[in-house]
């Protein structure tokens, strides 16, 4: 045993794996296209299956030297059978039992979990909440994504579908959202949703918010205003989750908190003045730090967080 671990992120458009060790550093990467073998889920596990393979055998690794297999699916997952409940965005996946599959293939303990929940993990053990007890990790991006430690744990919820911040209503009435809620803070501030109202804002249709962020960078003042009242609704939709959860931090990542710079004021402030006393004492934020290899980093502290 060499006490290493295989992270895989599996996400709409790439699966990324990584073989890392025991202080969290990746030692050797693989990758797939998703979309290649988006066709059919047989072939998609087949080609992970010898993507697993193939890393192990470029690393002259037996399946003894390691610890365990994290995987991260973008939707719902069955932590404790090991099964796939559903994706929302890759066709067919219903009730997959990929930790069997794997483990039937591969002799190596296999452990499954949403795809933000493991951010949270990698972001709160080898990340901005190192140190920190009781944190949200949010994800910024198409999805607005939600994961809980609380209590030095990740909470799952009963049926595993906790942390669901991006639909949380911002008001009564509003926007239908995709999840078939009302005015959820995703269909507010979701990429798509940020998109449409910076294309109307700034007149150019396909604006991209890497623009946004630009302008903002150059001082422009309806660019540094789109971003705080993007920062406001994040933290209005966040007031009462803070007040259930009093947690110590909120680390913020996706795509979207490259604009942290210009969110971080606003939301803050929000917290700051919206939240009760002693939550609003102790709530600090920070911005995420693992980037894109937050998801197979967290694959890793999920296999080292359930063998141990
Ligand atoms: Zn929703």
């Amino acid at each position: 045993m060499k006490n290493l671990t295989i992270g895989v992120d599996i996400g709409g458009t790439n699966i990324k794996l990584g073989i890392i060790n025991s202080q969290g550093k990746i030692i050797s990467r693989g990758n797939l296209q998703t979309t290649k073998y988006a066709k059919s889920k047989n072939v998609l596990i087949k080609a992970l299956i010898s993507e697993l393979d193939s890393l192990l055998e470029k690393n002259s690794l037996k399946a003894t030297d390691i610890l365990g297999i994290g995987i991260g699916l973008p939707g719902l997952v069955d932590y404790e059978k090991g099964n796939v409940i559903f994706l929302p965005n890759v066709p067919g996946w219903h009730n997959v039992p990929l930790k069997k599959i794997i483990e039937s293939k591969i002799r190596i303990k296999t452990f499954l979990d949403n795809d933000v929940n493991l951010i949270a993990l990698g972001e709160w053990k080898l990340g901005a909440g190192s140190n920190y007890e009781n944190l949200i990790c949010i994800t910024l991006g198409t999805g607005v994504g939600g994961g809980l430690i609380l209590d030095n744990k990740l909470y799952r919820g009963e049926g595993f579908a906790a942390g669901e911040i991006g639909h949380i209503p911002l008001n009564e009435k509003g926007k239908k959202c995709n999840c078939g809620g009302t005015a959820c803070l995703e269909a507010t501030i979701g990429r798509n949703a940020l998109m449409q109202k910076a294309a109307i804002l700034f007149k150019k249709r396909n604006i991209d918010l890497k623009e946004v962020y630009d302008l903002a960078e150059k001082g422009n003042a309806r660019a540094i205003d789109f971003w705080r009242q993007t920062a406001n609704h994040l933290g209005n939709g966040l007031v009462g989750i803070v007040n259930v959860l009093n947690p110590q931090l909120i680390v913020i990542g996706g795509g979207v908190s490259g604009s942290y710079k210009f969110l971080k004021p606003a939301f803050l402030k929000v917290l700051k003045e919206r939240t009760m006393t002693v939550q609003s004492r102790m709530i600090k934020i920070a911005q995420a730090k693992l980037g894109d290899d937050a998801g197979i980093i967290g694959a890793n502290v999920l296999v080292r967080e359930s063998v141990s």
